[in-house]
């Protein structure tokens, strides 16, 4: 119940470790700490927030917000209790929230490998980004779940009650880096295959000197990707470049990281993210992989109909967590069925348009209510916890109102900032059908998808802006009045 601002100019030009470390040692009892490092300092576009040692708010660059305000830390510590309406009932439902969970298919996978368990199915579903979207097979052993347990001495951790325990932490990494945090799959893929870099020590390095400076692994490994991308092309030259950028070329990766960091050579062009890099360096704007800035993840657009529907409409761009069809949309997952989410034909994109939109609601949630995608709970559940903890009664079938209501708000709020349907679309680079893997000859049905999302969304197909009608009905009277009069 006291909030203090603090002169942290001591802090700035710290990297996130020493950082945190620094305010530990200051706070008296248990805090917690959302930081930046240089990537945030140094206002790049692709800087993140760093949370309690090596978790990341990654994407959009938020870091760079924070840096923006001068902003380097928020610490929170405190030791009062929360006092929900009822709290025996949260308990019980606390307690069957962690049976679901622990019997979900994917938790054991998770206990065991962290959420790189998924590489291998995710190269088998054409899910993993390979040769900057160009390919999806991959040699898969190298830098799977089982290859890096075989490697190095790992120990697991869990987020504050949290049974699944996806966190992975490398211990005595190299005589430099005593721990690393992670990494995560998300990672792997990004500096693994999408960069054709099969040297698993690398990518363990590119992941710590992002989390030590504070940016997005995605977007830097997008950006990097892409560099290798052009200069096979001939387009980036050695002389532009100031090197050469040759695919799987692992010191050039950390070099190029180097370089991001510290704003030299063309670490300024790298830094500024795939969209500009295409400006900047005369590329074709539909080979840079983003949508709305946002770079893409490490799920291909081709692997999911609904995934690539989600990175076109979502409210930050090519967003994993914003529509994650790869792991809601599979089989024997069962969190969305009491909404109407179930599983369905990835690769048809009929009556994706509707599925995508609650998912894109469901999504919503969790945010909101600080749920985590590995560790998912049923709606009915979520919405009991709901009522427990405020004593209102909600029903399942509120959860996709509020998420929809949100939906829009950041709709109506990108619709005042200058987005129409004209940039609801995916770049070619991520549309072109692939050669190879699960994904040969599949192109995601855009056209289809895109209109049935604004039929069933009563989005206006002219401008891309939720109808007054849509706004008005679910109570975001303000946002009406701000689009349409
Ligand atoms: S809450 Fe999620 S991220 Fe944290 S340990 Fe559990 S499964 Fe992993």
């Amino acid at each position: 119940d006291k909030v203090e601002i603090k002169d942290a100019s001591h802090l700035w030009g710290k990297d996130s470790y020493e950082t945190q470390d620094l305010i530990n040692k200051e706070v008296r009892g248990k805090a917690s700490t959302a930081c930046i490092g240089m990537g945030g300092e140094k206002l790049l576009k692709f800087a993140g927030i760093m949370n309690d040692e090596g978790r990341t708010a990654g994407r959009c660059g938020l870091g760079a917000l924070m840096g923006s305000k001068n902003l380097k830390a928020v610490v929170v510590s405190g030791n009062q209790k929360a006092e929900p309406a009822d709290s025996e009932g949260l308990k019980k439902l606390i307690e069957e929230a962690r049976d679901c969970i622990k019997s979900t298919p994917n938790t054991s996978g998770y206990k065991l490998y962290g959420t790189n368990m998924y590489i291998d199915l995710g190269m088998r579903l054409g899910d993993v980004p390979t040769k900057y979207f160009t390919k999806s097979i991959f040699p898969v052993e190298k830098l799977h779940g089982p290859a890096f347990r075989s490697r190095y001495n790992m120990a697991t951790y869990a987020c504050s009650g949290c049974p699944v325990g996806c966190g992975r932490i490398i211990k005595d990494f190299s005589d430099d880096i005593k721990t690393v945090d992670g990494p995560e799959y998300e990672t792997v893929a990004a500096f693994g295959p999408l960069c054709m870099n099969f040297d698993i020590d690398t990518v363990v390095r590119a992941n710590h000197f992002c989390n030590r400076h504070g940016i997005d692994t995605m977007s830097a490994g997008v950006s990097i990707a892409f560099a290798m991308y052009l200069y096979e092309q001939g387009i980036l030259t050695k002389e532009k470049a100031g090197m050469e950028i040759k695919w799987g070329d692992s010191a050039v990766i950390l070099k190029l990281l180097d370089m991001i960091i510290k704003q030299e050579g063309f670490g300024v062009i790298l830094s500024k993210g795939v969209k500009e890099m295409a400006v900047l360096l005369g590329a074709d704007p539909e080979e840079a992989a983003h949508v709305k800035g946002l770079e893409f993840p490490m799920h291909d657009s081709r692997a999911y109909q609904g995934a690539a529907l989600s990175y076109a409409v979502g409210p930050r761009g090519a967003c994993h967590l914003k529509g994650s069809f790869y792991n809601l949309d599979a089989p024997g997952n069962e969190v969305g069925l009491d909404l109407g989410i179930s599983f369905s034909n990835k690769n048809d994109p009929a009556q994706k348009g509707a599925l995508t939109a609650k998912m894109l609601h469901f999504c919503e949630l969790y945010n909101s209510f600080t749920l985590c995608h590995f560790s998912p709970m049923p709606a009915g559940m979520i919405a009991r916890a709901l009522t427990a903890i405020t004593g209102i009664q909600y029903k399942t079938m509120d959860l996709l109102i509020f998420g929809e209501r949100s939906l829009n708000l950041k709709r109506a709020i990108n619709n005042k900032l200058g987005v129409t349907r004209q940039d609801d679309k995916l770049p070619k680079i991520v549309r072109r059908a692939l050669k190879e893997g699960a994904t040969a000859g599949i192109e995601p049905g855009m056209d289809l998808m895109l209109k049935e999302f604004y039929d069933v969304s009563k989005w206006d197909w002219e401008t891309g802006k939720p109808t007054r009608e849509k706004l008005m009905e679910l109570g975001l009277d303000q946002a009406s009045k701000d689009l349409w009069e």
